[in-house]
């Protein structure tokens, strides 16, 4: 026998197995609600007009493909930097916030996790529970004890805030605690401005390393306020990590484009961070992809795309608003005993439904696709497909 005989077959990946299970479905009315991909009314990933433009602004200066610098593209790492702290915010005008360019919100997760792991290697890592599926596997993959931290409340469909403050006050010093900066993936649950004082408070008082992922800003109410969380961590000025993705934010999905950015207590310590990221990255795939990364720092950089950018991921979001009120209002003229009113509370490209994994099989049989767990993807419904949506939801109640 060799060494690869005795390999068992690793499990499939909750989420893409859906999307396998879609593809093979013969039904031509088949809607899948299991993704986490924003769809436009037409049922089609966008190709934002800013992202074309920039693309044509490239195309125009053709440059030979030489390899980028290790923590990336200079001109991404400084746009997206300002972008999530601020350009006149005190860690960046301190020079304390280090940013590398990484592959997705994913990669810089991974970074973010291996970089821990050698500097910190006895933290335990904490997530939300539930969480982005992906978090555990990735911070366990990394060498970490991964627990959970109390987060949703399936009573209230929201979050159970005494709950999760309970868990942080239990956490032990040096701990990494994982946090959604906003659109929490998969609740749709959010907290409010008092509760992230109260979250930050406890994480400044318990010497905690906050580890905040972002990968829907501009989502949920803008992309100033989704990033305002972000910018108060920044100012308590305890160590910090932030990973950044812009797969949905400028439905760049394939092209990978991402950040991890960590501040420090000083310039000096910034610099001494630096040069062991890059060593992080240096040992895991050496440099970044240029296009991606090319494409979003012309956009940030330049202001009338940037506007057109800012304006395209406005109208993302008031679609998912609007969806939601659609949803709610149909539910409630076709399932009236049912109370769906949450879903409008809800924040982001998600929403746990109330679904249960019975109901959920039951629309299987009617093919349309949802997570196990009642996670629909909101950004996943339009106008031609709400109606039978609801309808079908309306029968397996
Ligand atoms: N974090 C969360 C909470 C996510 O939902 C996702 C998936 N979109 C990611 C990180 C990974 O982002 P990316 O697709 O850019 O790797």
């Amino acid at each position: 026998p060799s060494v690869f005989s005795a390999i068992e077959m690793a499990p499939r990946d909750p989420i893409l197995g859906i999307t396998e299970a879609f593809n093979a479905d013969t039904n031509p009315a088949k809607i899948n609600l299991g993704v986490g991909v924003y769809y436009d009314d037409n049922g089609k990933v966008p190709l934002l007009s800013c992202v074309q433009k920039a693309e044509n602004i490239l195309i125009e200066q053709p440059a030979p493909r030489t390899y980028l610098p290790i923590e990336g593209l200079a001109a991404y790492d400084k746009a997206v930097q300002e972008l999530v702290f601020g350009a006149d915010s005190a860690v960046v005008q301190e020079r304390r916030a280090i940013t590398v360019q990484a592959l997705g919100g994913t990669g810089a997760l991974k970074l973010g996790a291996d970089f821990l792991k050698r500097f910190s290697p006895s933290s335990d890592v904490y997530i939300s529970d539930p969480s982005w599926e992906n978090h555990r596997a990735l911070f366990e993959s990394a060498g970490f004890k991964v627990n959970n931290y109390t987060y949703y409340d399936a009573a209230t469909h929201g979050v159970n805030f005494e709950g999760m403050l309970a868990s942080l006050k239990a956490m032990p010093q040096g701990a990494v605690v994982v946090l959604h900066a906003c659109c929490h993936n998969p609740t749709g649950a959010d907290l409010t401005q008092q509760q992230w004082d109260q979250v930050i408070d406890a994480v400044v008082t318990r010497g905690l390393i906050p580890f905040l992922d972002m990968a829907y800003q501009g989502f949920g109410a803008g992309i100033a306020e989704d990033g305002a969380v972000v910018r108060r961590f920044a100012a308590t000025g305890v160590p910090l990590l932030v990973s950044n993705s812009f797969s949905k934010s400028f439905s760049l999905y394939g092209e990978r484009v991402g950040a991890l950015s960590v501040v420090a207590a000083s310039a000096d310590e910034a610099a001494r961070l630096l040069s062991q990221l890059k060593r992080v990255v240096r040992t895991n795939y050496s440099n970044p992809p240029v296009h991606g990364g090319k494409v979003v720092a012309t956009v940030l950089a330049t202001p009338e795309l940037r506007q057109l950018w800012e304006d395209e991921l406005a109208a993302m979001r008031v679609r998912i608003k609007e969806t939601r009120d659609t949803f709610v209002k149909k539910l409630k003229e076709k399932a009236p005993q049912h109370d769906f009113e949450f879903v409008r509370q809800q924040v982001g490209m998600f929403s746990y439904s109330g679904l249960t994994k019975e109901q959920v099989a039951k629309l299987r049989e009617q093919s349309i696709y949802a997570v196990d767990t009642g996670r629909i993807c909101v950004a996943a419904l339009n106008s031609r497909n709400l109606d039978t949506v609801v309808d079908a939801i309306a029968k397996v109640l």
